[in-house]
């Protein structure tokens, strides 16, 4: 077991994914920004629990979610980081994950609980 939990279970609704370094680290990477960005950046507050990738094993996080707008093009990454550090305003449509490790989908619809602080 890890001695660091990963989700937490929010009193007003919804699972914090508890950001791991590895996962603030990831999330540099693909915004092009130090991880120290991210250091009051507790976690992403959803629907759910992480979800486990069939294929390769990673677990669901913030980090997958990044990722796949990138490939999308929706947002620019000013827009990202303002919305990780500040938290979403406004509730998502759940939808399918793809693995940022292997594109592989994740089984189950995610979305984020909304409004949610996602700071410390
Ligand atoms: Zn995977």
């Amino acid at each position: 077991m890890s001695p660091h939990p990963t989700e937490e279970i929010m009193a007003d609704g919804g699972v914090r994914w508890i950001l791991s370094d590895e996962e603030r680290e990831h999330l540099g990477q693909l915004l092009s920004v130090e991880a120290s960005t991210f250091a009051n950046l507790k976690g992403n507050v959803m629907n759910r629990s992480r979800i486990t990738c069939k294929k390769c094993g990673k677990k669901s996080g913030l980090d997958d979610m990044v990722h796949g707008a990138i490939a999308l093009g929706i947002h620019s990454n000013g827009y990202m980081i303002d919305t990780l550090l500040h938290g979403p305003d406004q509730p998502s449509p759940a939808h399918a994950i793809d693995c940022s490790k292997c594109e592989e989908t994740f089984e189950g619809a995610l979305a984020w609980w909304s409004p949610s602080n996602w700071t410390f």
